[in-house]
């Protein structure tokens, strides 16, 4: 069977002109998140990544402004005074502030871009408070144990260290359900898949749903 080039453009200017949508993905970090997210935006460059604040202390190779808005606690308090945040929070197990700037997110939602927000539990509850239609995905390991396991192996921290990050997986867990899709992450590949797939999808309906 032919192609109309005609539906070709037609689903092109429908993707144009879908309305913003607000993607949260959170989960425990030391399971490869942030490895299957950069994937994920190489895969999607549909997707715009939102740049979070924190008052932590850039790792080495962190760029301010791409990684994060590296600000000291004095500029963070007074962002957050004069509302400047969408959502931001001490997290959980860290000791530091983490938030997502206004700026970051809803001038790319009015000009109809998608943007992903790479936040924990507690702050996805906020987002949710003002943008109930956010497509919330949670990365998850296959088990506690499971990522006890690649922890321990991978043998970049102490047995402090691990045990605080399982701590937290624990917590970030509990709020396993308030998601609407959960990713196993039991390879980077097929996470990676799992990501991209569920939001072509979401895409395609919402342009869909646009055109009717
Ligand atoms: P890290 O310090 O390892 O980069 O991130 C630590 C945790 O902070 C991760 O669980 C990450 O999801 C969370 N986080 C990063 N940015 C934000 C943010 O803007 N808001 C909230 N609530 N959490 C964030």
């Amino acid at each position: 069977m032919w192609n109309n080039p005609l539906d070709t453009c037609s689903v092109f200017d429908l993707m144009q002109q879908s309305p913003g949508q607000l993607v949260v993905i959170s989960g425990p970090s030391g399971s490869g998140k942030t490895t299957v997210l950069r994937q994920v935006f190489e895969r999607c460059p549909w997707l715009e990544a939102s740049v979070s604040a924190t008052t932590r202390a850039p790792r080495p190779g962190e760029v301010h402004g791409e990684d994060y808005f590296f600000l000291t606690k004095e500029d963070f308090a007074a962002r957050r005074a004069r509302g400047e945040f969408l959502e931001c929070f001490e997290v959980f197990g860290r000791g530091h502030w983490y938030g997502t700037l206004q700026s970051e997110v809803a001038p790319r939602l009015a000009a109809g871009k998608w943007v992903v927000l790479e936040i924990d539990v507690e702050g996805t509850l906020a987002v949710l408070q003002t943008y109930p239609d956010a497509v919330t995905i949670f990365l998850r390991p296959e088990t506690v144990e499971e990522l006890e396991r690649r922890l321990v192996t991978r043998g970049t921290e102490s047995p402090e260290a691990i045990a605080r990050r399982l701590e937290v997986a624990r917590h970030e867990l509990e709020f396993i359900d308030r998601y609407q899709h959960q990713v196993v992450n039991e390879t980077i590949e097929q996470a990676v898949d799992d990501i991209c797939q569920l939001l072509e999808r979401t895409r395609e309906q919402a342009a869909a749903s646009a055109a009717s």
